[in-house]
């Protein structure tokens, strides 16, 4: 079955582009159809699969019908694909939910959705797609990961996903990163006032001008009204360091120079990192020769340094394979003063403000593709060397650039002592399959953390308003919130948080997280015996699921859920 499920997506898609006709059984017809997924790797993996796949059936005029959708496309390729969805040309379009709003694609057949939406309304965008005039098809189809697993059961199908009430909009309007950005693009815009434009920029509005007036970006032309007086664009200055997709690091090919795509500086470290192979649509791939993330910080000049990837065409050997970074993440508490604790049942929870940095490893994994005709997905994957880093420009000139930090929203507690002592004491017993040989009980006490929190953040998708993909944690099994035991934080993507850590304090959502966690470690569709990723691993995971401990998982989850109450 795990393998098997894999293939779903495309003997869906082959099922809905090459109907026999019922008059002619030699000859197809097609339901337009469109595929979203969770992320851009995913929708060009499945749309040069799927081309493959019709390639090695001798159907390339279905081939030449399939593209993928997603924003790092240029605006021109974007309304290529747009004209051919609509004139009817292209059949099967492959999207992320770059393609869900507002753009007009007529109205198609098909609609397959891959994975847990971010949320109810965006299910129903997704949905809404299809069947505008006549009957449509839409078919949900769980990933491999608990949180689609929980979903997939039928009733909570129905009454979390398809009928419920759209969730609460989660904001935070004194989140410091969004409210600067969007009051420095306003000042440009407009004067604001200090005295009346609070609704618009929150109760620190004062606070924030005095810090836009001491960097000489605006000036009060009347008492009380502020307006832009750089020379910057207040759109493009955000330091790399501290934000999330904040500037647009171009694409282009080595050979002509020529802008073949885009992508947030964000992404760009680590789907763009040299040596990287990267995947511009079905028919083309490139490798990354080395990327340029520009000024560190705008306001120090250096705004003529460009932003890019400097690609070249990839071998017919290298189109074999994909690439996947390798990060490691640690998070840190920044402002002791701002902590909140409340207990769980008897955890101790805690939530404040983290500093999350993220740095690429030295290492990275070259994975080859699926032939056509092959039964599942291969597994095989080689850890390659990093052999040249990123570049940024500091105030020294050019460097090398590996890590990202931001600050966000926390929450975390401590393993309690006698739970610990347990997980010890377990790990002390002989290894199984699962475990490398070699691991010394403090790492096999370590795996089964490891795979509690895995759990933990992914079901953080139960509770209405999180989108699971917006989460992200961390195990240790030392650290100075949790003087120095080992203990998990949860943590927001975002920076500056956008409210879903407070969300998850309120009220038992959090107990509610833990225990739907121990539910999918226990009832794994898989019946798997060491994990998989319906279960413990985790899509997310830093470290791409090493040290993994299911049964240790599950034994430290049932006493997480005890002491939650
Ligand atoms: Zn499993
Ligand atoms: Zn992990």
């Amino acid at each position: 079955m795990g393998s098997r499920r894999g293939t779903v997506v495309l003997d869906l898609v082959r099922a809905l582009l090459a109907r026999p006709q019922a008059r002619e059984p030699n000859t197809t017809i097609a339901h337009q159809t469109i595929v979203f997924h969770r992320s851009r790797g995913e929708a060009n993996r499945t749309a040069r699969y799927q081309a493959d796949q019709f390639i090695h059936e001798g159907r390339d005029d279905l081939a030449g019908t399939l593209r993928p959708f997603m924003s790092s496309f240029t605006a021109i390729e974007r309304r290529e694909i747009l004209d051919d969805l609509r004139d009817g040309s292209c059949l099967g379009v492959f999207a992320t939910s770059a393609l869900e709003l507002g753009i007009d694609i007529g109205d198609l057949s098909a609609a397959i959705i891959l994975g847990t939406p971010h949320s109810r309304p965006s299910y129903r965008q997704m949905a809404g797609r299809v069947g505008r005039r006549s009957p449509a098809i839409v078919v949900y189809v769980p990933r491999d990961n608990p949180l689609d697993n929980w979903y997939a059961d039928e009733r909570r199908f129905a009454s979390h996903l398809a009928t419920a009430e759209p969730e609460p909009v989660i904001t935070d309007p004194e989140n410091d990163d969004v409210a600067m950005l969007h009051l420095a693009a306003a000042a440009k815009e407009l004067d604001i006032n200090c005295r009346t434009d609070e609704t618009f920029f929150g109760e620190r509005l004062k606070e924030r001008l005095r810090i836009l007036d001491e960097a000489g970006d605006i000036q009060e032309h009347k008492k009380g009204l502020f307006y832009w007086s750089s020379a910057d664009d207040p759109f493009v200055r955000i330091n790399v360091l501290a934000a999330k997709g904040t500037h647009t690091v171009e694409i282009r090919r080595m050979e002509d120079r020529q802008v073949i795509g885009q992508v947030d500086n964000w992404s760009a470290l680590w789907m763009l990192f040299p040596g990287a192979i990267y995947e511009d649509g079905i028919w083309d791939t490139y490798v990354v020769e080395s990327l340029h993330l520009g000024p560190l910080d705008q306001r120090h000049g250096h705004s003529e340094v460009e932003r890019v990837a400097w690609v070249r065409r990839a071998t017919t050997s290298q189109t074999k394979y994909y690439t996947v970074a390798l990060t490691e993440r640690n998070v840190a508490v920044v402002d002791e003063k701002k902590v909140i604790g409340r207990n769980v049942g008897s955890l101790k929870v805690h939530r404040g403000p983290v500093k999350v940095t993220q740095t690429l490893a030295d290492h990275y994994f070259r994975v080859r593709r699926a032939e056509p005709g092959a039964a599942g997905l291969p597994k095989q994957r080689k850890k390659m060397p990093l052999r040249k880093w990123p570049t940024a420009v500091g105030p020294d000139g050019e460097c090398d650039f590996r890590s990202i930090e931001m600050e966000s929203a926390g929450l975390w507690f401590p393993i309690p002592t006698a739970v610990w002592e347990a997980v010890k004491e377990r790990a002390q017993r002989p290894p199984r399959a699962s475990i490398p040989g070699e691991a010394t009980p403090d790492e096999r006490a370590m795996s089964a953390l490891h795979a509690a929190e895995h759990l933990i953040c992914r079901m953080t998708g139960v509770v209405p308003g999180i989108w699971e993909g917006d989460i992200a944690g961390l195990s240790v099994d030392s650290h100075p919130a949790f003087s120095d035991g080992p203990g998990i934080f949860v943590h927001e993507n975002t920076p500056g948080g956008t409210g879903l850590i407070d969300l998850l304090m309120e009220g038992d959502n959090l107990g509610n997280v833990i225990r739907a966690a121990l539910e999918r470690v226990e009832n794994c569709p898989n019946h798997c015996e060491n994990g998989c990723p319906r279960c413990i691993q985790d899509w997310l995971c830093g470290n791409q699921n090493f040290f993994l401990d299911k049964e240790d998982g599950r034994l430290l989850l049932q006493d997480l859920v005890r002491r939650a109450g």
